[in-house]
Protein backbone atom coordinates (compact mmCIF):
# COMPACT_ATOMS: atom_id res chain seq x y z
CA UNK A 1 0.00 0.00 0.00
CA UNK A 2 1.04 3.80 -1.07
CA UNK A 3 1.92 5.67 2.32
CA UNK A 4 0.16 9.47 2.67
CA UNK A 5 2.44 11.61 0.88
CA UNK A 6 -0.09 14.56 0.38
CA UNK A 7 -0.94 17.55 3.63
CA UNK A 8 -4.45 16.83 3.00
CA UNK A 9 -7.35 13.99 3.56
CA UNK A 10 -10.09 13.33 1.35
CA UNK A 11 -14.00 11.51 2.45
CA UNK A 12 -15.19 9.84 -0.44
CA UNK A 13 -19.13 9.61 0.30
CA UNK A 14 -20.42 6.48 -1.43
CA UNK A 15 -18.31 3.13 -2.63
CA UNK A 16 -20.21 2.34 -5.91
CA UNK A 17 -18.15 1.88 -9.22
CA UNK A 18 -16.97 5.33 -9.30
CA UNK A 19 -16.25 5.77 -5.12
CA UNK A 20 -14.83 2.63 -4.82
CA UNK A 21 -12.61 3.45 -8.26
CA UNK A 22 -11.72 6.83 -6.92
CA UNK A 23 -10.95 5.33 -3.39
CA UNK A 24 -8.34 2.86 -4.83
CA UNK A 25 -7.03 6.10 -7.21
CA UNK A 26 -6.78 8.54 -4.35
CA UNK A 27 -4.51 5.98 -1.93
CA UNK A 28 -2.44 4.77 -5.16
CA UNK A 29 -1.64 8.66 -5.81
CA UNK A 30 -0.54 9.05 -2.08
CA UNK A 31 -3.48 10.55 -0.52
CA UNK A 32 -5.55 9.66 3.08
CA UNK A 33 -8.88 8.70 2.16
CA UNK A 34 -11.84 7.57 3.94
CA UNK A 35 -14.66 6.12 1.68
CA UNK A 36 -18.27 6.22 3.33
CA UNK A 37 -21.01 3.59 2.13
CA UNK A 38 -24.20 3.48 2.81
CA UNK A 39 -24.69 -0.58 2.49
CA UNK A 40 -23.50 -2.91 4.89
CA UNK A 41 -20.98 -3.82 1.86
CA UNK A 42 -19.89 -3.03 -1.61
CA UNK A 43 -22.95 -4.37 -3.60
CA UNK A 44 -24.47 -3.89 -6.96
CA UNK A 45 -27.73 -4.54 -8.69
CA UNK A 46 -27.59 -8.10 -10.61
CA UNK A 47 -27.24 -6.47 -14.18
CA UNK A 48 -24.47 -6.14 -16.78
CA UNK A 49 -22.84 -2.81 -17.82
CA UNK A 50 -21.01 -1.96 -21.21
CA UNK A 51 -18.06 0.00 -20.79
CA UNK A 52 -16.47 1.86 -24.24
CA UNK A 53 -12.99 2.24 -24.84
CA UNK A 54 -12.87 5.72 -23.49
CA UNK A 55 -13.72 3.73 -20.33
CA UNK A 56 -11.29 1.05 -20.86
CA UNK A 57 -8.60 3.53 -21.27
CA UNK A 58 -9.14 5.53 -17.57
CA UNK A 59 -9.29 1.88 -16.17
CA UNK A 60 -5.77 1.45 -17.74
CA UNK A 61 -4.82 4.78 -16.57
CA UNK A 62 -5.69 4.06 -13.03
CA UNK A 63 -3.61 0.98 -13.45
CA UNK A 64 -6.72 -1.77 -12.36
CA UNK A 65 -7.57 -2.60 -15.97
CA UNK A 66 -5.96 -5.93 -15.51
CA UNK A 67 -8.34 -6.84 -12.13
CA UNK A 68 -11.43 -6.05 -14.00
CA UNK A 69 -10.70 -7.94 -17.02
CA UNK A 70 -9.96 -11.02 -13.99
CA UNK A 71 -13.53 -10.69 -13.51
CA UNK A 72 -14.82 -9.86 -16.90
CA UNK A 73 -13.56 -13.38 -17.98
CA UNK A 74 -12.54 -11.54 -20.82
CA UNK A 75 -8.19 -11.55 -21.56
CA UNK A 76 -8.61 -8.33 -23.68
CA UNK A 77 -11.33 -6.06 -24.01
CA UNK A 78 -12.99 -7.20 -27.32
CA UNK A 79 -14.36 -5.15 -30.31
CA UNK A 80 -18.47 -4.65 -29.71
CA UNK A 81 -19.95 -3.56 -32.39
CA UNK A 82 -23.62 -2.73 -31.91
CA UNK A 83 -26.22 -4.22 -34.74
CA UNK A 84 -29.40 -2.20 -35.01
CA UNK A 85 -33.04 -4.19 -36.25
CA UNK A 86 -36.21 -3.63 -36.36
CA UNK A 87 -38.38 -4.62 -33.20
CA UNK A 88 -41.14 -5.17 -34.85
CA UNK A 89 -42.20 -7.80 -38.28
CA UNK A 90 -39.64 -9.67 -39.45
CA UNK A 91 -36.51 -7.93 -37.33
CA UNK A 92 -34.92 -6.87 -40.29
CA UNK A 93 -31.13 -5.79 -40.24
CA UNK A 94 -30.95 -1.84 -40.04
CA UNK A 95 -27.22 -1.08 -38.92
CA UNK A 96 -24.00 -2.57 -37.83
CA UNK A 97 -22.19 0.38 -36.24
CA UNK A 98 -18.44 0.34 -37.95
CA UNK A 99 -15.95 0.00 -35.22
CA UNK A 100 -12.15 0.07 -35.17
CA UNK A 101 -9.39 -2.08 -33.52
CA UNK A 102 -9.35 1.03 -31.18
CA UNK A 103 -12.96 0.56 -30.53
CA UNK A 104 -12.66 -2.32 -28.04
CA UNK A 105 -15.25 -2.38 -25.04
CA UNK A 106 -16.18 -4.91 -22.40
CA UNK A 107 -19.24 -6.20 -21.10
CA UNK A 108 -19.32 -6.88 -17.28
CA UNK A 109 -21.59 -8.42 -14.58
CA UNK A 110 -21.59 -5.15 -12.33
CA UNK A 111 -21.09 -6.90 -8.98
CA UNK A 112 -18.51 -9.00 -10.65
CA UNK A 113 -16.86 -5.11 -11.03
CA UNK A 114 -17.08 -4.24 -7.33
CA UNK A 115 -15.48 -7.63 -6.60
CA UNK A 116 -12.60 -7.20 -8.98
CA UNK A 117 -11.87 -3.82 -7.45
CA UNK A 118 -12.82 -4.16 -3.64
CA UNK A 119 -9.42 -6.07 -2.84
CA UNK A 120 -7.33 -3.36 -4.52
CA UNK A 121 -8.13 -1.20 -1.55
CA UNK A 122 -7.00 -1.56 2.84
CA UNK A 123 -10.28 -2.18 4.32
CA UNK A 124 -9.32 0.39 6.95
CA UNK A 125 -9.78 3.13 4.46
CA UNK A 126 -13.70 1.60 3.76
CA UNK A 127 -16.37 2.38 6.35
CA UNK A 128 -19.90 0.63 5.78
CA UNK A 129 -23.10 1.71 7.06
CA UNK A 130 -22.64 5.16 6.84
CA UNK A 131 -25.08 6.79 5.58
CA UNK A 132 -24.06 10.91 5.01
CA UNK A 133 -26.82 13.49 5.71
CA UNK A 134 -25.80 16.33 4.51
CA UNK A 135 -22.50 18.31 4.77
CA UNK A 136 -21.37 21.87 6.70
CA UNK A 137 -18.26 24.03 6.55
CA UNK A 138 -17.23 25.47 10.12
CA UNK A 139 -15.74 29.33 10.37
CA UNK A 140 -12.47 28.15 9.75
CA UNK A 141 -13.50 26.14 6.71
CA UNK A 142 -13.17 22.62 7.88
CA UNK A 143 -15.46 20.29 5.90
CA UNK A 144 -17.98 18.57 7.50
CA UNK A 145 -19.57 15.21 6.83
CA UNK A 146 -22.74 14.24 8.94
CA UNK A 147 -24.47 10.76 9.28
CA UNK A 148 -27.39 9.00 9.87
CA UNK A 149 -27.02 8.32 14.69
CA UNK A 150 -25.38 11.44 14.47
CA UNK A 151 -21.59 10.96 13.67
CA UNK A 152 -19.47 13.36 12.13
CA UNK A 153 -16.51 12.75 10.19
CA UNK A 154 -13.84 15.78 8.91
CA UNK A 155 -12.39 16.28 5.95
CA UNK A 156 -10.07 18.56 3.95
CA UNK A 157 -11.97 17.69 0.79
CA UNK A 158 -15.22 16.12 0.30
CA UNK A 159 -15.72 13.83 -3.09
CA UNK A 160 -19.61 13.17 -3.66
CA UNK A 161 -19.88 9.66 -5.47
CA UNK A 162 -23.17 8.95 -3.97
CA UNK A 163 -25.10 8.49 -7.14
CA UNK A 164 -28.30 9.70 -8.84
CA UNK A 165 -29.84 10.24 -5.36
CA UNK A 166 -26.89 12.26 -3.97
CA UNK A 167 -27.06 14.13 -1.01
CA UNK A 168 -23.81 15.64 -1.31
CA UNK A 169 -25.25 17.29 -4.56
CA UNK A 170 -27.19 19.45 -2.41
CA UNK A 171 -24.53 21.29 -1.36
CA UNK A 172 -23.03 21.78 -4.75
CA UNK A 173 -25.87 22.50 -6.51
CA UNK A 174 -26.48 26.66 -6.21
CA UNK A 175 -30.34 26.63 -5.11
CA UNK A 176 -31.03 29.54 -7.86
CA UNK A 177 -30.22 27.06 -10.32
CA UNK A 178 -32.66 25.71 -12.82
CA UNK A 179 -30.64 22.05 -12.99
CA UNK A 180 -32.42 19.31 -11.09
CA UNK A 181 -32.87 15.74 -11.11
CA UNK A 182 -36.20 14.79 -13.11
CA UNK A 183 -38.03 11.88 -14.04
CA UNK A 184 -36.61 11.31 -17.97
CA UNK A 185 -40.40 10.03 -18.92
CA UNK A 186 -38.85 6.33 -19.88
CA UNK A 187 -39.01 3.16 -17.83
CA UNK A 188 -36.76 0.20 -18.30
CA UNK A 189 -37.41 -2.96 -18.28
CA UNK A 190 -34.68 -5.12 -16.67
CA UNK A 191 -33.32 -8.90 -16.69
CA UNK A 192 -30.75 -11.30 -17.33
CA UNK A 193 -31.20 -14.39 -18.59
CA UNK A 194 -29.23 -17.65 -19.73
CA UNK A 195 -28.38 -17.70 -23.45
CA UNK A 196 -29.34 -21.15 -23.63
CA UNK A 197 -32.72 -20.85 -22.01
CA UNK A 198 -33.57 -17.70 -24.47
CA UNK A 199 -32.01 -20.71 -27.22
CA UNK A 200 -34.38 -23.76 -26.03
CA UNK A 201 -37.26 -21.23 -25.76
CA UNK A 202 -37.22 -20.16 -29.36
CA UNK A 203 -35.46 -17.10 -29.64
CA UNK A 204 -33.32 -17.15 -33.18
CA UNK A 205 -31.72 -14.10 -33.36
CA UNK A 206 -28.25 -14.54 -32.34
CA UNK A 207 -27.89 -12.55 -29.02
CA UNK A 208 -24.49 -13.95 -27.74
CA UNK A 209 -22.13 -12.56 -30.49
CA UNK A 210 -22.82 -8.86 -30.19
CA UNK A 211 -24.73 -6.25 -28.29
CA UNK A 212 -28.19 -5.46 -30.00
CA UNK A 213 -30.72 -2.76 -30.17
CA UNK A 214 -33.66 -3.54 -31.22
CA UNK A 215 -35.83 -0.29 -32.49
CA UNK A 216 -38.95 0.71 -31.99
CA UNK A 217 -41.70 3.46 -31.62
CA UNK A 218 -41.11 4.82 -27.80
CA UNK A 219 -39.57 1.81 -27.49
CA UNK A 220 -36.35 -0.12 -27.65
CA UNK A 221 -34.46 -3.26 -26.18
CA UNK A 222 -30.94 -3.71 -25.53
CA UNK A 223 -29.92 -7.01 -24.76
CA UNK A 224 -25.30 -7.88 -24.33
CA UNK A 225 -24.02 -10.95 -23.79
CA UNK A 226 -22.19 -11.08 -19.96
CA UNK A 227 -20.14 -13.78 -17.75
CA UNK A 228 -18.43 -15.32 -20.70
CA UNK A 229 -21.54 -14.81 -23.38
CA UNK A 230 -23.44 -17.47 -21.41
CA UNK A 231 -25.74 -14.51 -19.66
CA UNK A 232 -27.96 -12.30 -21.59
CA UNK A 233 -28.49 -8.50 -20.24
CA UNK A 234 -32.14 -7.27 -21.35
CA UNK A 235 -32.93 -3.97 -20.88
CA UNK A 236 -36.95 -3.05 -22.43
CA UNK A 237 -37.22 0.88 -22.70
CA UNK A 238 -40.78 2.48 -22.79
CA UNK A 239 -40.54 6.50 -23.05
CA UNK A 240 -43.46 8.54 -23.05
CA UNK A 241 -42.40 11.16 -25.96
CA UNK A 242 -45.63 13.47 -25.59
CA UNK A 243 -44.78 14.57 -21.93
CA UNK A 244 -42.53 17.54 -21.40
CA UNK A 245 -38.94 16.79 -19.48
CA UNK A 246 -39.59 17.37 -15.45
CA UNK A 247 -43.48 17.34 -15.78
CA UNK A 248 -44.04 14.64 -13.96
CA UNK A 249 -42.66 13.44 -10.80
CA UNK A 250 -42.39 10.11 -9.55
CA UNK A 251 -42.31 9.45 -5.71
CA UNK A 252 -39.80 6.95 -4.65
CA UNK A 253 -38.86 4.47 -4.54
CA UNK A 254 -37.84 4.69 -8.33
CA UNK A 255 -37.50 0.77 -8.64
CA UNK A 256 -40.30 -1.68 -8.44
CA UNK A 257 -40.64 -5.15 -9.62
CA UNK A 258 -43.16 -6.07 -12.61
CA UNK A 259 -45.22 -8.58 -14.09
CA UNK A 260 -44.56 -10.40 -17.29
CA UNK A 261 -47.98 -9.52 -18.44
CA UNK A 262 -47.52 -5.40 -17.71
CA UNK A 263 -44.09 -6.13 -20.08
CA UNK A 264 -45.45 -7.82 -22.63
CA UNK A 265 -48.89 -5.58 -22.80
CA UNK A 266 -46.69 -2.53 -23.63
CA UNK A 267 -44.29 -3.87 -26.32
CA UNK A 268 -47.93 -5.86 -27.26
CA UNK A 269 -47.33 -5.90 -31.54
CA UNK A 270 -43.50 -6.55 -31.55
CA UNK A 271 -42.11 -9.43 -33.74
CA UNK A 272 -42.13 -12.81 -32.95
CA UNK A 273 -38.10 -12.65 -31.81
CA UNK A 274 -38.61 -9.55 -29.16
CA UNK A 275 -42.11 -11.25 -28.12
CA UNK A 276 -40.61 -14.51 -27.37
CA UNK A 277 -37.67 -12.79 -25.73
CA UNK A 278 -39.99 -10.90 -22.83
CA UNK A 279 -41.88 -14.15 -22.28
CA UNK A 280 -39.10 -15.51 -20.99
CA UNK A 281 -38.74 -12.76 -18.03
CA UNK A 282 -40.56 -14.28 -15.34
CA UNK A 283 -39.84 -10.90 -12.80
CA UNK A 284 -38.91 -8.11 -14.65
CA UNK A 285 -37.46 -5.14 -12.39
CA UNK A 286 -39.21 -1.82 -13.34
CA UNK A 287 -37.01 1.00 -13.43
CA UNK A 288 -38.19 5.10 -13.16
CA UNK A 289 -35.12 6.40 -14.77
CA UNK A 290 -34.42 10.21 -14.29
CA UNK A 291 -31.44 12.74 -15.29
CA UNK A 292 -30.12 15.95 -14.41
CA UNK A 293 -31.80 18.80 -16.43
CA UNK A 294 -30.58 20.81 -17.32
CA UNK A 295 -27.07 19.97 -16.50
CA UNK A 296 -25.16 21.12 -13.51
CA UNK A 297 -23.04 24.33 -14.12
CA UNK A 298 -20.39 22.94 -12.16
CA UNK A 299 -19.88 19.77 -10.35
CA UNK A 300 -17.66 21.57 -7.37
CA UNK A 301 -18.81 24.05 -4.62
CA UNK A 302 -15.86 24.80 -2.00
CA UNK A 303 -14.08 21.59 -1.22
CA UNK A 304 -16.66 19.26 -2.37
CA UNK A 305 -16.48 17.54 -5.79
CA UNK A 306 -18.87 15.69 -7.77
CA UNK A 307 -18.13 12.55 -9.43
CA UNK A 308 -20.24 9.99 -11.45
CA UNK A 309 -23.99 9.60 -11.52
CA UNK A 310 -24.18 12.20 -8.25
CA UNK A 311 -22.33 14.91 -11.00
CA UNK A 312 -24.29 13.78 -14.46
CA UNK A 313 -26.95 11.25 -13.81
CA UNK A 314 -27.88 10.64 -17.66
CA UNK A 315 -30.26 8.73 -20.02
CA UNK A 316 -28.36 5.22 -20.67
CA UNK A 317 -29.03 5.41 -24.10
CA UNK A 318 -25.03 5.44 -24.79
CA UNK A 319 -24.15 3.13 -22.54
CA UNK A 320 -21.72 5.90 -21.36
CA UNK A 321 -22.81 7.31 -17.43
CA UNK A 322 -19.91 4.93 -15.92
CA UNK A 323 -17.88 5.43 -18.33
CA UNK A 324 -18.34 8.97 -17.95
CA UNK A 325 -17.73 8.62 -14.12
CA UNK A 326 -14.60 6.49 -14.31
CA UNK A 327 -12.91 9.58 -16.67
CA UNK A 328 -13.84 11.89 -13.41
CA UNK A 329 -11.96 9.81 -11.40
CA UNK A 330 -9.18 9.48 -13.43
CA UNK A 331 -8.96 13.18 -14.00
CA UNK A 332 -9.11 13.86 -10.23
CA UNK A 333 -6.67 11.42 -9.07
CA UNK A 334 -4.03 13.34 -11.85
CA UNK A 335 -4.81 16.10 -10.74
CA UNK A 336 -5.05 16.28 -6.74
CA UNK A 337 -2.05 13.54 -6.93
CA UNK A 338 0.41 15.64 -8.90
CA UNK A 339 3.17 16.46 -6.91
CA UNK A 340 3.12 20.12 -6.56
CA UNK A 341 -1.10 20.13 -5.45
CA UNK A 342 -0.97 20.19 -1.84
CA UNK A 343 -3.66 21.51 0.81
CA UNK A 344 -2.87 25.20 -0.22
CA UNK A 345 -3.46 25.21 -3.67
CA UNK A 346 -6.69 21.87 -3.77
CA UNK A 347 -9.24 25.10 -4.46
CA UNK A 348 -7.38 25.64 -7.85
CA UNK A 349 -7.17 22.16 -8.15
CA UNK A 350 -10.97 21.48 -8.57
CA UNK A 351 -11.67 24.41 -10.36
CA UNK A 352 -8.83 22.80 -13.13
CA UNK A 353 -11.57 19.20 -12.56
CA UNK A 354 -14.39 21.52 -13.12
CA UNK A 355 -12.90 22.81 -16.19
CA UNK A 356 -12.53 20.02 -18.16
CA UNK A 357 -15.31 17.68 -16.74
CA UNK A 358 -18.39 20.13 -16.53
CA UNK A 359 -18.54 20.54 -20.44
CA UNK A 360 -17.37 16.87 -21.48
CA UNK A 361 -19.51 14.48 -19.02
CA UNK A 362 -22.51 17.08 -19.73
CA UNK A 363 -22.32 16.82 -23.60
CA UNK A 364 -22.26 13.60 -23.35
CA UNK A 365 -25.24 13.76 -21.04
CA UNK A 366 -27.46 15.49 -23.57
CA UNK A 367 -26.18 13.39 -26.51
CA UNK A 368 -27.51 9.83 -24.10
CA UNK A 369 -30.77 11.92 -24.66
CA UNK A 370 -30.93 12.17 -28.17
CA UNK A 371 -29.39 8.71 -29.17
CA UNK A 372 -32.72 7.53 -27.08
CA UNK A 373 -35.08 9.59 -29.62
CA UNK A 374 -33.15 8.19 -32.65
CA UNK A 375 -33.77 4.34 -31.27
CA UNK A 376 -37.40 5.70 -30.72
CA UNK A 377 -38.24 7.16 -33.64
CA UNK A 378 -37.80 4.36 -36.24
CA UNK A 379 -41.31 3.74 -37.06
CA UNK A 380 -41.30 7.61 -37.41
CA UNK A 381 -39.49 7.25 -40.25
CA UNK A 382 -41.72 4.39 -41.68
CA UNK A 383 -38.74 2.28 -40.58
CA UNK A 384 -36.46 4.09 -42.83
CA UNK A 385 -33.20 2.19 -42.53
CA UNK A 386 -30.93 4.40 -44.66
CA UNK A 387 -32.55 7.46 -42.51
CA UNK A 388 -31.60 5.34 -39.24
CA UNK A 389 -28.18 5.07 -40.46
CA UNK A 390 -28.24 8.15 -41.18
CA UNK A 391 -28.82 9.45 -38.35
CA UNK A 392 -27.19 6.76 -35.82
CA UNK A 393 -23.50 7.49 -38.28
CA UNK A 394 -20.59 8.48 -35.93
CA UNK A 395 -22.62 9.16 -32.85
CA UNK A 396 -20.42 7.26 -30.41
CA UNK A 397 -17.40 9.06 -31.89
CA UNK A 398 -17.26 12.11 -28.99
CA UNK A 399 -17.72 9.67 -26.39
CA UNK A 400 -14.97 7.08 -27.58
CA UNK A 401 -12.70 9.18 -29.65
CA UNK A 402 -11.17 11.56 -26.62
CA UNK A 403 -7.81 11.77 -25.64
CA UNK A 404 -8.43 12.34 -21.44
CA UNK A 405 -5.11 11.72 -20.73
CA UNK A 406 -3.94 13.98 -23.35
CA UNK A 407 -6.21 17.06 -21.84
CA UNK A 408 -4.99 16.16 -18.25
CA UNK A 409 -1.54 16.64 -19.07
CA UNK A 410 -2.20 19.52 -20.87
CA UNK A 411 -4.15 21.20 -17.90
CA UNK A 412 -0.99 20.05 -15.50
CA UNK A 413 1.22 21.89 -17.80
CA UNK A 414 -0.80 25.15 -17.68
CA UNK A 415 -1.14 24.69 -13.70
CA UNK A 416 2.19 24.18 -13.03
CA UNK A 417 4.57 24.31 -16.06
CA UNK A 418 6.73 21.26 -16.64
C1 LIG B 1 -30.98 0.70 -17.03
C2 LIG B 1 -29.59 1.27 -16.94
C3 LIG B 1 -28.59 0.78 -17.77
C4 LIG B 1 -27.31 1.34 -17.73
N1 LIG B 1 -26.35 0.85 -18.55
C5 LIG B 1 -25.13 1.42 -18.56
C6 LIG B 1 -24.11 0.93 -19.42
O1 LIG B 1 -24.27 -0.05 -20.14
N2 LIG B 1 -22.90 1.58 -19.42
C7 LIG B 1 -22.66 2.65 -18.61
O2 LIG B 1 -21.54 3.22 -18.65
N3 LIG B 1 -23.59 3.11 -17.76
C8 LIG B 1 -24.81 2.52 -17.71
N4 LIG B 1 -25.75 2.97 -16.84
C9 LIG B 1 -25.39 4.07 -15.92
C10 LIG B 1 -24.59 3.52 -14.74
O3 LIG B 1 -25.33 2.50 -14.11
C11 LIG B 1 -24.28 4.62 -13.74
O4 LIG B 1 -23.69 5.70 -14.42
C12 LIG B 1 -23.33 4.13 -12.64
O5 LIG B 1 -23.87 3.03 -11.94
C13 LIG B 1 -23.06 5.26 -11.66
O6 LIG B 1 -22.13 4.83 -10.71
P1 LIG B 1 -21.90 5.70 -9.39
O7 LIG B 1 -20.80 5.02 -8.65
O8 LIG B 1 -21.77 7.14 -9.74
O9 LIG B 1 -23.27 5.60 -8.59
P2 LIG B 1 -23.94 4.32 -7.91
O10 LIG B 1 -23.60 3.10 -8.65
O11 LIG B 1 -25.37 4.66 -7.74
O12 LIG B 1 -23.24 4.22 -6.49
C14 LIG B 1 -23.55 5.12 -5.45
C15 LIG B 1 -23.13 4.47 -4.14
O13 LIG B 1 -23.30 5.42 -3.09
C16 LIG B 1 -24.00 4.83 -2.00
N5 LIG B 1 -24.75 5.93 -1.36
C17 LIG B 1 -25.84 6.56 -1.84
N6 LIG B 1 -26.22 7.54 -1.00
C18 LIG B 1 -25.32 7.54 0.02
C19 LIG B 1 -25.17 8.35 1.18
N7 LIG B 1 -26.02 9.35 1.46
N8 LIG B 1 -24.14 8.09 2.03
C20 LIG B 1 -23.25 7.08 1.76
N9 LIG B 1 -23.36 6.27 0.66
C21 LIG B 1 -24.37 6.52 -0.20
C22 LIG B 1 -24.89 3.78 -2.64
O14 LIG B 1 -25.23 2.77 -1.72
C23 LIG B 1 -23.99 3.27 -3.77
O15 LIG B 1 -23.15 2.22 -3.35
C24 LIG B 1 -27.03 2.42 -16.85
C25 LIG B 1 -28.03 2.89 -15.99
C26 LIG B 1 -29.29 2.32 -16.02
C27 LIG B 1 -30.34 2.84 -15.08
Amino acid sequence: MTHPTKDFKVAVVGGGMCGLLCGIGLVRAGIEVDVFESAPKFEEVGAGVGLGPNAIRALDGLGVLEAVLRRADEDVPTLRPFRFLAGVGEHEHVYNYPVSAEDSGLGIYRPAFLEALSPLIDPAFVHFGKRCNSISVTTSGTHLLHFEGGSIHEADLIVGADGIKSVVRDFVVDHSSSSRLVYSNTIAYRAILSAQSLKEAGVKTDLQTQPLCWLGNDKHIITFPVQAKQMINIVAFASDSQTSLGSVTVPPPWVHSASKEELLNVFAGWGADAITLLQQIKNPSKWFIHCMHPPLRTYVCQRVVLIGDAAHAMLPHLGAGVGQGFEDVFTLCKILGHCQTSAGNINNALEAYDSIRAPRANMVLQSSSSQGRIYEEFLNTHGDRLETQKRLAGTWEPVWHYDLAGEVATLLENMYGH
